[in-house]
């Protein structure tokens, strides 16, 4: 089963770990309790052993009962039921006059106990029995005057050591799932607590639509991470409400540039059609007509290739372009709508750079940025182009001697359909799409595009492209 709860998985985790952590401890104290009664029960045993090395030596008679409970209580705080001292010949034969015993069971002395405490070393053993308990066994050598005469063995039970451990377990055992309740509980809690203002964060962020994009998550402002990230859901939606509101002007601009020459062509047609009207008049509605359309494809046209450009799509031939060359060939092409208009459009330095670009495109590019030249500069003016390189990229610079760009609109000219004020008043041709297409061109050829208004009015336009090589200046200030 899938658990989708992060609550249930984080109460999950958080009593799994506490568990095993206590299992571990629990463990980790057993095995420490273990060794520490063990030790404490091998030292005690050591010590009996060394008084009786001293004491049953010089006086070599038998130990009453009573003063072996003394022993063992001097030396464990108590004297334990099954408790034995054993005396033993070197061949291994129980002395008997010596082993009067208050309590315990025979145990059998051991040959390898017996070889070692003959070869004058301690020996310890945990002898195990049917239905008793088993008993920690100490056999030392009776060492006389150089030579081991006797051994000595002593044993007790560790059946106080068992109890011992038996009821750290069944404390541990008792305790566990009272601990693992209250954990998983308080765990259950927490993350509750913890998980609360996601939850209030769903139910806003539902609320949010693309009707209701204005809304925002509370932020806390506490600096955690749910802050951080209702901080970044709200950045998100400001780019998205942002981008939703472009869409929005951008198609209620698009049906108002489609709608004026629409307009016109249906008023044209239908005042055509009114009464029977000559062939030249045909001709002359047809000719406008036509005008209309050619407008309506230029925009299309237009927005196809933006709609293009913002999906990746903008489908580039790449070849070497010289941008010398194309702008000389482009300034002579627009010598007539320049004399049209009055303007004297020339050219400066046209270094020959090449760069790895659509000759189309850029020839589109760098013809709006002059017919703009034109457009905005009052007759008489003059629009000049030139082509420079520069840390190696291409820099082209189309500069005139109109009104510039207020510097309030510098930044907006190159969204689509931006017109300033002035190009409304003045009602020049254009759609508002013709910079954001020479964007957009520059950028699918790894370029940009700056404008500046120059010292003595007018505005320049530089478009940066990476270029390829580059050779000899072609000619400079003169005439196209
Ligand atoms: P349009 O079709 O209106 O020319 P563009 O996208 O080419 O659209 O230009 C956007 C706006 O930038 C223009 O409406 C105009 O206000 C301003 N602009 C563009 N080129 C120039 C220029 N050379 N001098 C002054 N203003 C300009």
């Amino acid at each position: 089963m899938r658990v989708r709860s992060i609550r249930i998985k984080l109460t999950l985790w958080y009593t799994g770990l506490l568990t095993l952590t206590c299992l571990l401890l629990g463990g980790l104290s057993y095995g420490l309790l273990t060794y520490s009664l063990s030790r404490d029960i091998d030292y005690a045993l050591r010590g009996i052993a060394d008084v009786l090395e001293t004491t049953v030596k010089p006086r070599n008679d038998t130990m009453h009962p009573a003063e072996i409970d003394d022993m063992f209580r001097q030396f464990f705080g108590f004297s334990p039921l099954e408790r034995r001292i054993d005396f033993f010949n070197l061949t291994g034969r129980r002395q008997p006059e010596q082993n009067r015993q208050a309590s315990g069971l025979e145990i059998p002395l051991s040959n390898s106990a017996l070889e070692a405490a003959a070869g004058g070393q301690r020996v310890f053993e945990t002898i195990r029995g049917e239905n008793r308990p088993p008993m920690r066994v100490m056999t030392t050598p009776v060492i006389d005057d150089g030579r081991v005469v006797n051994v000595v063995r002593v044993a007790m039970s560790l059946e106080n050591m068992q109890e011992t451990k038996r009821r750290f377990l069944v404390i541990v055992a008792g305790l566990l799932p009272v601990m693992l309740l209250l954990s998983g509980g308080g765990g259950w809690l927490l993350a509750g607590r913890v998980l609360r203002p996601i939850d209030t964060m769903t139910r806003s962020a539902n609320k949010i639509s693309a009707e209701h994009l204005n809304q925002r998550l509370t932020v806390s402002g506490n600096g955690d991470e749910l802050d951080r990230l209702a901080r970044t859901i709200n950045a998100m939606l400001d780019r998205i409400d942002d981008s939703v509101q472009e869409m929005r002007r951008f198609s209620t601009d698009a049906s108002h540039e489609l709608q004026t020459p629409l307009t016109i062509l249906k008023g044209e047609m239908e005042v055509a059609l009114l009464k029977p009207r000559s062939p030249a008049t045909y001709q002359q509605v047809l000719h406008s007509s036509l005008e209309e359309i050619e407008r309506i494809n230029r925009l299309v046209e237009g927005l196809l290739l933006l709609a293009r450009a913002d999906v990746g799509l903008l489908k580039l031939d790449l070849e070497p372009v010289d941008m010398a060359q194309l702008c000389l060939r482009l300034c002579n092409q627009l010598q007539p709508l320049a004399r049209e208009n009055n303007i004297a459009l020339s050219h400066g330095t046209l270094a020959p750079v090449l760069v790895d670009g659509d000759e189309l495109q850029l020839q589109r590019m760098i013809t709006n940025l002059i017919d703009n030249g034109i457009k905005y500069t009052p007759a008489g003016g003059h629009v000049t182009v030139s082509v420079d390189k520069e840390d190696g990229r291409a820099l082209i610079r189309v500069q005139d001697s109109g009104a510039g760009v207020p510097t309030e609109d510098v930044r907006e000219i190159f969204n689509r359909f931006y017109r300033t004020a002035q190009a409304r008043r003045q009602n020049s041709r254009g759609s508002g799409l013709g910079l954001s297409i020479v964007r957009s061109i520059a950028l699918a050829h790894h370029g940009n595009i700056t404008v500046e208004n120059a010292a003595d009015g007018g505005s320049i336009f530089f478009v940066s492209i990476p270029c390829i090589a580059s050779g000899e200046s072609i000619s400079t200030a003169e005439h196209a």
